[in-house]
């Protein structure tokens, strides 16, 4: 399922055939739009579109074009409109002093009550900012006591912006503009977006695809935004899709279901989260902060018998590897990354195993042995170049031993003929050279994982 985030399907444009509009939308994937209100009329079209479509949710608001017409009545009008069932959110408001339409001490004025309001009302902000520098983040920031959650909308600005919105924790759209064969600027500003806060919008009728440049967009054309995130951040289609849709659903509150999952797929892969227990308590461990990894949700309500595992995996050929990671230490359930990866190995697939190195501590014995022809390859979260390091980093639950103990299971991986990669996560004041350097003594390969990424 995808959902735009952004359109405005209250608009004259779509009077004719809104309906099929949406048919058309739906025959595509896009299964859910958020309608955004620019003015009070359209916030109130917005409304009762979403309370006459199962698909459609509303936002309220009033465009910075139009803050001059942001009464105190008009403020009370909306107040009482983002009350009304399927409101997702306050928006589309902020700063636009590309035309200036509003005087710019009236569009300062009027985001600061919207800001109030989305507060009042537990809605998040849909922001639109334009040629107006980081102001509209700037007055968030100050505004935003109470950590009101926010998508900066039809995103065009530089790498550098960019940065500074996900650092604010914004959610950040850009629109088909990113199609366009004279966007290439904004493509490589676009190549450094995480995935995780990524948002899919026409902004309908506007900005459509550059297959149909010029003419009416609708949300249908989505799918040709898929395609360009799916190149630039070199993911699969599906993964923007169930990453973009679980980032609107967190957003907006859309209540979509996302059940725990013990096989899930990232781009050509196949992952298999067998337990969520851990030995380390890593600083940069996500599971503290979320219950997702790229849309798919890693909290077991239970630890799966390696029979589940399997009946979950399907074919397992069907993928270029199954590798043992999710939400904890595999090898703490050893049994069932044997059985596990016996069976996938009988089927020609290959299997990896994901592991912070504890195994021999964990099961009390030296595992490599045991790993011979059903693991293709290791990869051991090293993650420093020293003991003291590691022990401030990973807190193993095993205690000083534990940075040597890894070291030795990569040594009696590698010395059992099995591919070890040692990785780091290039969390400051870690010697990433000095790593680099340990891993090849011990005869493994080096990769530096990016502090943030997962998947
Ligand atoms: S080893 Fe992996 S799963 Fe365990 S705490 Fe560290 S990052 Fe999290």
């Amino acid at each position: 399922m995808l959902i735009d985030t952004h359109c405005h399907l209250d608009f004259k444009d779509f009077d004719a055939d809104r309906d099929a509009v949406l048919e058309r939308s739906r025959a595509a994937g896009v299964e859910r739009i958020v309608n955004v209100g620019s003015s009070v009329e359209g916030s109130r079209r917005a409304v009762e579109l979403a309370a006459k479509y199962d698909m459609i949710y509303a936002s309220v608001g009033v465009h910075p074009h139009d803050a001059k017409t942001a009464t105190d009545k008009v403020m009370a009008d909306l107040r009482a409109l983002g009350k009304e069932d399927k409101v997702v959110a306050v928006g589309e408001v902020g700063l636009d002093y590309y035309r200036n339409l509003s005087p710019k001490e009236e569009q300062l004025a009027v985001f600061k009550k919207f800001i109030h309001l989305a507060r009042d009302l537990g809605l998040p902000l849909i922001i639109h900012s334009r040629e107006a520098g980081t102001e509209a983040l700037d007055i968030l920031k100050k505004e935003n006591k109470n950590g009101v959650a926010a998508v900066m909308h039809c995103f065009a600005g530089d790498r550098d912006f960019l940065n500074r919105c996900l650092d604010a924790g914004l959610y950040v759209s850009f629109t088909a503009s990113l199609t366009f064969k004279n966007a290439k600027s904004l493509r490589e500003t676009a190549a450094g977006m995480s995935v995780e806060k990524l948002l899919l919008e026409t902004d309908a009728p506007f900005l459509a695809p550059q297959s149909f440049r010029g003419k009416r967009n609708e949300p249908s054309y989505l799918t040709y935004l898929v395609e360009e995130w799916s190149g630039i951040l070199k993911l699969s289609k599906e993964d923007i899709e169930r990453v973009t849709t679980h980032n609107a659903d967190e957003l907006f509150g859309l209540g979509l279901e996302n059940k725990p999952k013990v096989a899930y797929q990232i781009r050509h892969g196949l992952y298999l989260n067998i337990t969520n227990r851990c030995t380390n308590a890593c600083d940069f461990c996500v599971r503290s902060q979320t219950s997702f990894v790229k849309g798919h949700n890693l909290r077991l309500d239970k630890e799966p018998s390696a029979e589940e595992v399997i009946a979950s995996v399907g074919d397992p050929k069907k993928y270029q590897e199954i590798v043992f990671c999710g939400y904890g230490e595999p090898t703490s359930r050893l049994d069932v990354v044997k059985a596990v990866a016996k069976w996938a190995r009988s089927k020609g697939a290959k299997v990896r195993l994901v592991t912070n190195g504890h195994g021999d501590l964990i099961n009390g014995r030296v595992i490599a042995r045991e790993l011979v022809g059903l693991i293709d390859k290791v990869s051991v979260s090293l993650n420093a170049e020293s003991d003291t390091r590691y022990n401030a980093i990973c807190k193993p639950e095993f205690g000083a031993k534990t940075y040597l103990a890894v070291q030795d299971f990569i040594k009696s991986c590698v010395k059992n003929g099995i591919a070890v990669e040692v990785t780091c996560v290039d969390v400051e004041g870690v010697d990433v050279k000095k790593c680099e350097e340990i891993a090849a003594a011990l005869g493994a390969s080096f990769r530096l994982r990016s502090f943030g990424v997962v998947g």
